[in-house]
């Protein structure tokens, strides 16, 4: 069954068209991953998902309902969550702190920043962050300014964040890029495990072609705002038009 039906989705920005006609199934508990050129509107995709921008035309359903016309976090309170093509954490909080805000947003439905420190003697949320900080080998960091930390464990907290909402759907946009090699490795191994061991969907957005067959289970090409091909990776490995595209050849 298809978690994620996008049909017919478009959107232009002044003159440009940046997606003409997209149709996307993501099936539920697959790991799909979107490749395609700079450009080609997989940002832009991602964004009309979550709320960040309305389609011109087209529908999103997500679990047999629509996205469209809904706020960002009623879309993140349906089960969709989205990791950031920059890092979207608070630098000057410390790791734990980080951790508290979707804990507590998830339990309470919503997160007002001054109320941080009484978060922060509320037992059951900081139960469930410090369980996510040990599940994501971060515990020893805990009192780290987010700021300070690696790309990589920026990143490792990021998606930490969205998983204390548990969601259904987990999008995430070029989460390797700017990475160094080992930081890039244990992000696959990481995903895989989250993949392993949660009733979840993944949809991943990466240039990175190691990281694309390393986890994806279905691709979608994306050129120019429409998809060009979608296949299996063995598939999309073979495909002359990504072969030329992608793979140099
Ligand atoms: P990708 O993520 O595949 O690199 P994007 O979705 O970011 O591509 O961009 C697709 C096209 O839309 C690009 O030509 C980009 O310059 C343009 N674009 C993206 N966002 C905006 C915006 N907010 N306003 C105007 N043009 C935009
Ligand atoms: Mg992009």
């Amino acid at each position: 069954m298809a978690i994620l039906e996008v049909k017919n989705v478009g959107k232009r920005f002044g003159g440009l068209q940046a997606l003409g006609d997209v149709n996307l199934n993501v099936e539920e508990n697959t790991v799909h991953a979107i490749i395609g050129p700079n450009g080609a509107g997989k940002s832009t995709l991602l964004n009309c998902l979550v709320g960040k921008l309305i389609p011109d035309t087209g529908s999103v359903m997500f679990d047999g309902q629509s996205v469209l016309g809904r706020k960002p976090f009623e879309i993140n309170q349906m089960g969709i969550s989205r990791v950031f093509q920059t890092p979207e954490i608070f630098g000057d909080l410390t790791v734990m702190e980080n951790m508290l805000i979707p804990c507590f947003a998830k339990r309470d439905g919503a997160f007002r920043m001054h109320a941080l420190e009484t978060i922060a003697n509320e037992q059951d949320i900081v139960a469930k962050a410090e369980e996510m900080l040990v599940d994501m080998n971060m515990i020893d960091k805990r009192e780290m300014h987010a700021a300070s930390m690696s790309r990589g464990d920026k990143r490792r907290l990021e998606i930490a964040m969205c998983l204390a909402q548990d969601p259904r759907l987990l999008l995430l946009d070029e989460p390797t890029a700017g990475m160094a090699r080992a930081d890039t490795n244990n992000t696959i191994d990481l995903l895989k495990r989250i993949k392993d061991e949660r009733d979840i969907t993944i949809a991943i957005i990466e240039h990175d072609m190691h990281v694309v067959f390393s986890l994806a289970e279905r691709i979608t090409v994306l050129a120019q705002g429409t998809p060009l091909v979608e296949d299996t990776p063995d598939k999309i490995k073979g495909h002359p038009k990504v072969r030329e595209a992608y793979l140099g050849e």
